[in-house]
């Protein structure tokens, strides 16, 4: 009987060292057992391996009922433990019963959820939200922090750059400490740190065109900060594909506009609006023309302000309108889009 527990010992011992997992040892032992507990039935008396197994099998069907007795003991503690849990969930108050929130989510999202327009439900829609940032650049930045900030539970980021000086006139997301660090990593950082209770996805790249209909098939809204057209028509064409919302965002010196283009909802696409890419010269980068520092701050949030009424279904998106902000003069307006039925991207021409 001693050979046939060292054995057991050994088989545990064993699995445990090679990290097996603890279901497949119990089945080891249990065909362990099974075999000693054969071999005292089919053998005749005084057989040696009937003496070497305890040459009884008695004491082996007394240790069977032992362990047996010890499992069913565990499980029905088990089943107790999980109706008395169930039963503290039903009886919590409402905002618990939204969500898996933990107290502490609760609390910092307390602004959010006594609003009529989000409350727990809302708050539970943007944890579950899946939102793609192109770019952490200027507008990214903003974007970013306010999404990570109001609790959207999945963030992806894509950008191929590094921080560089003088991103850090306007680009608030990233530190002077992270200069020559990827941005996507930087971003990461950043927002992880403001809200560890949101999923940051990095993705250290330059969007290819597999690349933007994978990543986008991912995600339930993209953002657009980028800075150059092919990128915006790379990404329009894979949101246009997918059905999914794409919030533009766009700066020139002290001026900036927003949309969310959406042809699934009947509003145009970025390429209704922008045809085709002006000719190079035409289109003054941020590095050529100049940016005011605030401007991005202000476009980028409000992208993130039209994400988060897209996801809790609140109020009226830029679909179809185009907001326009002129921060030397401090105006804003707001002019109407068209879709194109000759639209080389949504149309039905
Ligand atoms: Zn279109």
């Amino acid at each position: 009987m001693g050979a046939v527990l060292a054995a057991a010992a050994a088989i545990w011992g064993i699995g445990a060292v090679m990290k097996t997992p603890t279901s497949v040892r119990w089945t080891m032992l249990g065909v362990l057992y099974l075999a000693v507990v054969m071999m005292q039935l089919v053998f005749p008396d005084g057989h040696p391996l009937r003496e070497a197994t305890g040459g009884s099998i008695a004491p082996w069907l007394i240790l069977g009922v032992i362990v047996l007795l010890v499992f069913g003991y565990r499980k029905a503690l088990n089943w107790l433990r999980a109706r008395a849990d169930a039963q503290s969930e039903d009886t919590q108050d409402a905002p618990a019963k939204t969500g898996s929130f933990s107290e502490t989510e609760l609390n910092r999202y307390a602004r959010h959820i006594v609003m009529r327009e989000i409350g727990g439900p809302g708050q539970k829609k943007l944890k579950q939200a899946k939102v793609l940032v192109i770019g952490a650049g200027g507008l990214g930045s903003p974007a970013l922090l306010y999404l990570a900030a109001a609790g959207v539970g999945t963030i992806g980021v894509v950008d191929d750059d590094e921080v560089d000086n003088s991103n850090l006139q306007r680009q608030v997301i990233h530190q002077d400490a992270g200069i020559g660090m990827p941005k996507v990593h930087s971003a990461a950082a950043a927002m992880r740190a403001q809200n560890p209770f949101v999923e940051v996805r990095p993705y250290l790249r330059r969007l290819s065109e597999q690349d933007a209909q994978t990543l986008i098939a991912d995600y339930d809204i993209v953002l657009d900060g980028t800075d150059n057209f092919e990128t915006r028509y790379l990404v329009n064409a894979a949101c246009v594909a997918q059905g999914k919302p794409l919030i533009s965002g766009a700066l020139t010196q002290w001026e900036g506009q927003v949309s969310v283009f959406d042809p699934a909802h009947d509003a145009p696409c970025y390429q209704c609006i922008f045809p085709e890419a002006p000719a190079p010269g035409l289109s003054p980068s941020c590095a050529e023309a100049g940016v005011i520092g605030p401007l991005p701050g202000v476009i980028g949030s409000i992208m993130a302000m039209e994400a988060v009424k897209i996801i809790v279904r609140a109020g009226a998106v830029l679909r179809g309108e185009m907001l326009i902000y002129d921060g030397l003069y401090g105006e804003t307006r707001k002019i109407g889009l068209k879709r194109r039925s000759d639209c080389p991207c949504c149309g039905t021409k």
